[in-house]
């Protein structure tokens, strides 16, 4: 019997795996670019950690979490998204007492039993980075233009939602006002929501429903109730946003799947990605640090899905590059191993036809590799010391008499 990937789990081979590469290095340049720093954290952890943070009653506690028991009898998950981990290892080797502030990145699979489609597996990588320590909304400001800078340099076209969901002190009152308004329509909810409505009743308003939408449409907004400090914080954001040159939108019914965000919450989309168009999404969650046993600190961070981001790089990215050497014969064989190892001491990415086919098929293999020029060594050229030189791009040929030369034209 052959044995396949299971349902929801994908290999990413070549050259696929090339764009998710491009992906993490691009990703990478810009965040170091503001002093983040990689924390490699475990695929699993206890589960109650994802239950204290995400929240009993969303979906990604309630019904997407791989759970199971291991052999020593402890209830573990595999981690359904990053943030709680790197909340519980700054809490774990008490980072905040050494240091005022910090900021992590992180890249791995996350793990979460939903139906497959485009753009969303069971296992799934994500990029992300966590603020600890930093209060200002001009650092909300700063993250957000981050996350855009990474998706511009990937070409990628996208629009940004913002929105600020509150804190404790103003989210209780907007709850209980919501909680009125729905009750009233409850009839129209679809069976989720009428179920969510006491107690997760945020997470009607960006229920996919027709009906639910609806409803939403004419509910209170959050930004009406919030505190004088949530709103003066909010102002400022999109304050350092507009001078940043960020274009956003408000959406005040995007409140995110998870309960620990507070104040800022964004969402990068595209609109070429269909019904799983979240690119890129994160916010402020100054509460969940001291709820996991920290103690209260400021935190912010964000994720951006790596297949999503995937799905819209495009393919015409095909530059070529690197130097093929077609090799004739025993002893021009043997020459070529030797240039090819000087030519990649020099940092040029090279290769050379290993099953020395004929000059048809390595030219053949030259073009699929996309490589951009060509060496060509037969006995005439060993015996009178010369290389002939192909350029694959504009089809040029020439004769070279030294190897230094033929390194210049590189
Ligand atoms: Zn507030
Ligand atoms: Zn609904």
């Amino acid at each position: 019997m052959e044995i396949r990937t299971i349902r929801g789990v994908e290999d990413i081979i070549p050259p696929e795996s090339e764009k998710f590469e491009k992906i993490v290095e691009t990703f990478k340049s810009v965040v170091r670019l503001y002093g983040f720093k990689k924390v490699i954290l475990p695929t699993f952890e206890d589960v109650t950690l994802f239950t204290r943070s995400v929240g009993e009653t969303t979906d990604i506690v309630q019904k997407e979490m791989y759970i199971f028991e291991d052999r020593g009898g402890r209830k573990i998950a595999l981690r359904p998204e990053g943030t709680a981990s790197a909340v519980r290892a700054y809490i774990q080797h008490g980072v905040h007492a050494k240091e005022p502030f910090t900021k992590w990145f992180y890249i791995g699979p996350m793990f979460r039993y939903e139906r497959p489609q485009a753009g969303r597996n069971r296992q799934f990588y994500q990029a992300g980075c966590e603020i600890f320590g930093i209060a200002n909304p001009g650092i909300d400001a700063e993250l957000i233009k981050m996350a855009e800078t990474i998706l511009k340099k990937l070409n990628i076209k996208y629009t940004l939602e913002i929105n600020s969901i509150g804190c404790e002190k103003c989210r209780p009152d907007y709850k209980k006002k919501l909680i009125e308004y729905l009750s009233s329509k409850r009839e129209s909810l679809c069976e989720d929501c009428k179920n969510r409505l006491e107690r997760n009743p945020l997470r009607v308003l960006d229920c996919k429903n027709e009906n639910c939408k609806k409803v939403a449409e004419n509910a209170p907004f959050i930004t009406d109730y919030l505190c004088n400090e949530c709103k003066t914080h909010f102002e400022k954001v999109r304050e350092i946003l507009e001078s940043l040159n960020v274009n956003f939108s408000v959406n005040p019914f995007m409140v995110r799947g998870l309960d620990y965000y507070t104040k800022t919450v964004f969402e990068f989309k595209s609109k070429e990605l269909g019904a799983q168009s979240t690119v890129l999404a994160g916010g402020r969650y100054d509460n969940l640090i001291k709820e996991l046993g920290g103690p209260k600190t400021p935190a912010l961070g964000f994720a951006m899905g790596i297949e999503r981001v995937m799905l819209l790089l495009k393919n015409n990215e095909k530059n070529r590059s690197g130097v093929f050497i077609a090799t004739f014969g025993e002893k021009a064989y043997t020459e070529g191993l030797k240039i090819a190892e000087i030519l990649r001491e020099k940092g040029i990415y090279t290769e050379i036809d290993h099953r020395q086919g004929s000059f048809k098929s390595q030219f053949k293999t030259a073009n699929r590799l996309n490589m951009r020029y060509v060496i060509i060594i037969g006995d005439e050229e060993v015996e009178n010391g010369f290389y002939s030189f192909k350029c694959l791009e504009t089809g040029k040929q020439e004769k070279i008499e030294s190897l230094a030369e033929l390194i210049a034209r590189i």
